[in-house]
């Protein structure tokens, strides 16, 4: 199987572009279009032969052939050069906003997390996180309020009017999840669940896509392919930390990832410190840097009393704390974005 990318020229009609697309099924190609500002791009994917490309280079419209050596395409910026801009309710991530998401690690009960989602919020939050799912480590730990924390989060939607994130772990419940939230999490430990992914392809929902804790930068992308390829294209990259011999932190933040994966795919990108490195106090500085480095967002715990938190204590902020935060992260990304502007 090849992936070829067939360029068309800038002035290419519809009709033109029709015509490729009809030539490539007729022989046996898989097609997706990209529709670009300045151009077209058709991704075909097939059994490449000399006289196929031959044939489609000589078709009206069409600028170039060009076969994708990259194992992943359609998350590629070959495949799309202009960056994939995701809406969510009023906002976007990818485009000239900052996302900022934030939330308890699990929805411990529906007075708690109502509260902590208007303390959030009043603090800046752009969106709200909160898992009724939970991947432990341990089956004896706390495994989340499932059900009656999706319905937790849909009123605190209701309530502070930002969209929810929260976690999908099971194929079986996507639709069930999708119609509680507006963006489906795939956690750190699912992210090479093929099943999942692949189910999470025909779904309406953007999908926040976690690094696994062992993945490289290539099965990541990877995995972000399974999801576009299924039909779903609306995939933002979340670098949460991978493991390293480095047990100070909790994970070792990898925040190069940021602009590799802007530079070789067309997704947006946010950070989540407060899993990358285990330690609230770290939060902070590394927020700063993830944005330093060009991420769309940030993803952060923040509990009301980390000490008693049921997941994830010593890595939250509290309400008080991520209020500073976030006033120093608008002010840097406002910063650095009057800058890109000059
Ligand atoms: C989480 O966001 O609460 C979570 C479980 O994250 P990760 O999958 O990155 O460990
Ligand atoms: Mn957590």
């Amino acid at each position: 199987m090849v992936f070829m990318i067939i360029v068309m020229e800038s002035r290419a009609t519809k009709v033109q572009i029709e015509q490729v697309s009809k030539r490539l099924e007729e022989k046996g190609f898989q097609v997706h279009l990209s529709t670009g500002v300045e151009r077209t791009i058709i991704g075909a994917i097939g059994e490449r032969t000399q006289a196929t490309q031959d044939l489609v280079e000589t078709l009206p419209g069409v600028e170039k052939v060009v076969p994708i050596a990259q194992p992943f395409k359609m998350a590629s910026r070959q495949f799309k050069q202009e960056p994939t801009i995701i809406k969510v309710g009023g906002q976007s991530f990818g485009g000239s906003q900052l996302q900022i998401i934030a939330g308890p690690c699990a929805v411990e009960g529906r007075s708690k997390y109502l509260e902590a989602a208007q303390a959030v919020k009043e603090a800046g939050a752009t969106m709200l996180r909160g898992g009724a799912y939970k991947p432990r480590t341990s089956p004896y730990s706390f495994q989340g309020m499932e059900r009656e924390g999706l319905e937790i989060l849909a009123e605190a939607r209701q309530i502070t009017g930002l969209p929810v994130v929260t976690e999908i772990m099971d194929p079986r419940q996507v639709d069930d999840v999708a119609s509680y939230a507006d963006i489906l999490q795939v956690g750190a430990r699912n992210m090479q669940n093929f099943f999942l992914l692949r189910e999470l392809g025909r779904v309406k929902r953007p999908i926040l896509l976690k690094r696994g804790p062992s993945a490289t930068i290539e099965e990541w992308i990877m995995a972000a392919e399974y999801i576009i390829s299924s039909g779903n294209p609306e995939v933002i990259m979340c670098e949460r930390g991978i493991r390293s011999f480095e047990h100070y932190t909790r994970n070792t933040l990898d925040l190069s990832a940021v602009p590799v994966i802007k530079n070789l795919t067309h997704l947006p990108v946010i950070v989540d410190p407060s899993h990358g490195t285990g330690k609230w106090k770290l939060v902070a500085p590394m927020s700063m840097a993830a944005i330093g480095a060009g991420a769309d967002g940030v993803m952060i715990e923040v509990h009301q009393n980390p000490s008693e938190a049921l997941s994830d204590g010593p890595q939250s902020l509290t309400p008080e704390n991520f209020a500073r935060l976030v006033i120093k992260i608008n002010k840097l990304y406002k910063m650095l974005k009057t800058d890109e502007g000059q």
